[in-house]
């Protein structure tokens, strides 16, 4: 198969004038599925890249920052954590990390795209080392429409671990999956979703924290943490929680210390949640 340019993968965001580069051995596969284009390379440092539409998803060498901090802040604010849902994640790496947390009954993955999924168990064999768990459930359809059917108070975390809001998932960002999400959840339930760079992306995120305050949860709070492979190399998740929560509330060491973990611990679960000035500003304003 042929590489991009000179060896180099590059991924360019025109609206916010960036971009990233990675040193490319080899492209080792390229499809288009019914749902969107999907591309796996073996980069010369970052191991397997998985891009789909030409946007990065997935390295081998920092995919662990983001699957962490979509996974550990959210089940270790919430009591009891039993049934979770995680909309998108095909990768399964965010499916992995839910799966550490022995509270966790039920984990059902609703991802869009199966070949994602298939191609990560070949490509990425280790965010999917817990598919076998007999807790966890792969199931392959629209999250908007599963959200939209769940039985109310059925779940008590949904993980949005989704693409851009553009595409498939740009109902994912919108007041009526917000809506439907807190319908789902059960009175002490929490949301959390990828929302993109607290640098480039601020207005996506007040409008994430807007969407969710309108659609009834009572709190909403930022939490940013590195990601190299994405635009401006610093990322965030929104968590949109039915019931206020104390910070004693969100932080339970005890939990933390357990798990087996390579970024996330006490420190970062706090330095997580510690907004910046002009985030800080903004989000208070709503
Ligand atoms: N970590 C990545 C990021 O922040 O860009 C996201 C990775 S994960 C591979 C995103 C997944 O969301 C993709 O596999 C995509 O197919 C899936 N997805 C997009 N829209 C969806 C929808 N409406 N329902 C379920 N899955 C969806």
């Amino acid at each position: 198969m042929t590489l991009p340019q000179n060896n180099w993968f590059t991924e360019i965001d025109e609206t916010t004038g960036t971009a990233l580069s990675l040193r490319l051995g080899e492209h080792v596969h390229g499809e288009d599925t019914p749902i969107q284009r999907i591309d796996i390379y073996r980069t010369d440092t970052f191991g397997y890249l998985m891009t789909i539409d030409g946007c990065t998803m997935v390295s081998t060498r920092d995919n662990f920052l983001y699957h962490e901090m979509m996974a550990h802040p959210v089940l270790n604010a919430h009591a009891a954590p039993k049934r979770v849902a995680i909309i998108g994640g095909g990768d399964c790496g965010t499916l992995n990390e839910v799966l550490k947390h022995p509270e966790v009954e039920s984990a059902i993955q609703i991802e869009i795209d199966e070949r994602v999924t298939r191609l990560a168990e070949q490509y990425f064999p280790e965010l999917c080392a817990r598919n076998d768990d007999p807790r966890a459930e792969l199931f392959f359809g629209d999250g908007l429409a599963w959200m939209r059917d769940a039985e109310p108070g059925s779940v008590d975390v949904v993980i949005v671990d989704s693409t851009d809001p553009v595409g498939p998932a740009e109902g994912l960002f919108g007041p009526k999956f917000y809506g439907d999400v807190f319908r789902a959840l059960g009175k002490d339930g929490l949301l959390v979703h990828q929302s993109e760079s607290p640098l480039l992306h601020q207005q996506l995120i007040v409008a994430m924290h807007r969407a969710m305050r309108e659609a009834g949860f009572a709190q909403t709070h930022l939490l940013h943490f590195p990601q190299p492979i994405y635009p401006s190399g610093w990322w965030s998740a929104s968590l949109g929680c039915k019931r206020p929560l104390t910070a004693e509330e969100r932080l339970d060491e005890r939990a933390i210390a357990a798990l087996e973990t390579q970024y996330y611990n006490a420190a970062t679960h706090r330095a997580a949640f510690a907004l910046p000035n002009y985030l800080r500003e903004q989000l208070d304003a709503l």
